[in-house]
């Protein structure tokens, strides 16, 4: 069994996604997660070519995303907004955001998926500000 703690020692303790510092204690977004590049629902192997160490935030990030590929557009979308980390489950503004870069999408949609993403990214931006100003605010949601 390829443990997480091999594959964050072969990925010198970064993640496979975002390149961040993993470690194994305390739980959290940094925590490092066995992760599957292709999901086993979608017939991924345990093998260790199917098999990479990721921190906790990326791990929940990418949630139902079934290729790497996608998951990583979706990110770097996120970066060039200033909404990453995500702090929920981002399935719909994934959907959205991979649908309005589609050909399918016409025009109208896919400035209404913009302003729906916009939204969000600032519905985020508070919730990250307020967090700064206090301390003893909830934790994030990861
Ligand atoms: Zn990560």
């Amino acid at each position: 069994m390829i443990t997480q703690r091999m594959l964050a020692e072969a990925q010198n303790w970064r993640c496979a996604y975002c390149g961040g510092a993993m470690r194994t204690w305390p739980k959290g977004p940094a925590m490092a997660t066995r992760e599957h590049l292709t999901p086993r629902s979608f017939g991924g192997s345990d093998k260790t070519d199917n098999l990479v160490a990721a921190c906790e935030a990326c791990n929940m990030a990418r949630g139902r995303f079934i290729s790497p590929e996608a998951f990583h557009a979706f990110r770097q979308h996120c970066l060039a907004d200033g909404s990453w980390p995500p702090l929920t489950e981002p399935r719909g503004a994934a959907r959205l955001h991979l649908w309005a870069m589609s050909r399918r999408a016409d025009k109208q949609r896919q400035a209404e998926a913009r302003e729906r993403l916009k939204a969000r990214s600032r519905k985020i931006g508070k919730i990250r500000a307020a967090h700064a100003r206090d301390e003893r605010a909830e934790p994030l949601e990861w």
